[in-house]
């Protein structure tokens, strides 16, 4: 156990009716008592003073005390619920670095509760993803991963493999002895079960693949000439989800960013026409940066007027189409469809799909959307779904790797046993069994102080 005591504003800053400092450590009794001049009884709240050294009150609130192991971290800890002032929780946090208390790192109470055992690192990393979450449904998903969920299905995968790895190696183990192996194998049925095993890891996959656009979200470019309807469009798209808009970064005169939702998945939306030539410093920075968004974004909305382009693209859409990124998959969008008298719809040209929509009445808005989740490889809104992150999907990746391996290689035994050791070592990574010390440290240090 840590012998030192951390402490840290738990709240969010700014102002609020309650804020809470949080004091982790070995025996905080003592430290309770000349905090409030009281013995803390254990999960009771008891309204208290808190003094500082010359016995002067600083505020009055709740004292809460959790005894370890019983607690978030595992040690005890106190939780000092103040007035939500600045200036007031500044006080009581400094009276707690008084007491002896350092000011606790970014997420160094989580990073506890993970050492003492009290959550895998799965579970750790759900408590920065439900804190973060931006959808009901990320927060759904969160919590389930928070309650152990993904880490029960890592387990009974990993539970499955060791079994494999005791059949085979029990095996190697007694090479000479009147055993068949190939006989044994088979009558266990190693091979079967290695490709069942496989077959649900690849269902695991795809569950945390989707839910990690949960997370990231999609990378949406709109494109086209001045006037085509691309701020309609996006004003649609947001106003149609009742969406969260909120203008990110972005240049000083011109919003180039927005980030809404749609079915719960966040889209980054770039609006190509704050992209053009400047001579502001600042503005040309957030230029470029929009130009390296766009290199990496998942779908192109090429908007055309649904006029013009009765009979085809006019030459100056196919100039804007050679301007993109040719990789990136492309949309293009006929707006306007209400002027051209065209009823909404989906065509398909040479793999090349065309939508025709309308931004002002919403027309064939939810085809736009399909098609969005289309690209977003959306299958369905499973409560399933694992809120996965960039790591836990490499991790499940190269167990898949190793079990593709043992399986090519079933045959040499040795081999196949060495295979099934790496499968379980790199799904051990999402839950914390096997993590390199640097690797925590770039988990934890991206929570927010107090947590
Ligand atoms: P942007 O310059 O590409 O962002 O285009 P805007 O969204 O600012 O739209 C330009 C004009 O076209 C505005 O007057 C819009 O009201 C109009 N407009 C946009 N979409 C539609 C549409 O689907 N139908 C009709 N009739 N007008 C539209
Ligand atoms: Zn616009």
């Amino acid at each position: 156990m840590n012998e030192e005591t951390i402490a840290a504003v738990a709240t969010a800053p700014g102002r609020g009716g309650i804020g809470v400092v949080r004091v982790s450590g070995p025996r905080l009794t003592d430290f309770a008592r000349r905090l409030c001049g009281l013995l803390p009884l254990a999960r009771q709240a008891t309204l208290t003073d808190f003094r500082d050294g010359q016995g002067r009150t600083i505020d009055r609130g709740i004292l809460l005390y959790f005894p370890a192991p019983h607690s978030f971290t595992g040690e005890d800890v106190l939780e000092l619920q103040g007035h939500g002032g600045p200036v007031v929780l500044h006080l009581l946090l400094q009276r707690c670095l008084e007491l002896g208390a350092r000011l606790a790192e970014p997420g160094e109470f989580t990073r506890r509760a993970f050492l003492n055992d009290k959550l895998d690192l799965a579970q750790a990393e759900a408590v920065a993803d439900l804190i973060d979450a931006s959808s009901v449904q990320a927060v759904r998903s969160a919590l389930r991963s928070l309650s152990g969920e993904f880490s029960r299905q890592v387990h009974g995968i990993v539970d499955r493999l060791i079994e494999l790895r005791m059949l085979i190696e029990a095996t190697l183990d007694f090479p000479d002895e009147e055993i068949d192996a190939a006989t044994l194998l088979r009558e266990a049925n190693v091979m079967s079960r290695l490709e069942q095993l496989r077959a649900d890891l690849a269902g695991m996959q795809r569950r945390a693949r989707q839910g990690s656009l949960l997370r990231s979200g999609l990378q949406v470019v709109l494109a086209g000439p001045p006037n085509v309807g691309k701020s309609s469009l996006l004003n649609r798209l947001a106003g149609e989800e009742r969406a969260i808009v909120t203008e990110i970064a972005g240049t000083t005169r011109d919003t180039v960013r927005e980030l809404i939702q749609v079915e719960g998945i966040p889209l980054h939306i770039i609006d190509t026409a704050g992209l053009r030539e400047t001579g502001d410093t600042i503005e040309k920075l957030g230029i470029e940066r929009s130009w390296q968004e766009i290199e990496r974004a998942d779908v192109i909305l090429q908007l055309v007027d649904a006029c013009d382009a009765r009979h085809g693209l006019t030459a100056e859409d196919v100039a804007i189409a050679g301007q993109l990124p040719e990789r990136v998959e492309r949309i293009v969008i006929h707006n306007k469809c209400d002027l051209s008298g065209e009823p909404a719809g989906r065509s398909e040209e040479g793999g090349q799909v065309h939508l025709r929509l309308s931004a002002r009445s919403g027309q064939g808005i939810e085809l736009l959307h399909a098609e969005l989740l289309r690209v977003a490889g959306w299958q369905e809104h499973g409560e399933d779904l694992i809120l996965a992150r960039e790591r836990h999907l490499q991790a499940l990746q190269a167990a898949d790797s190793h079990l593709a391996e043992a399986l090519i290689r079933g045959d040499a035994l040795e081999f196949c046993a060495e295979e099934l050791r790496g499968a379980q070592e790199a799904l051990g990574e999402i839950t914390g069994k096997f993590t390199a010390d640097d690797l925590l440290g770039a988990i934890f240090s991206r929570f927010c102080i107090g947590k």
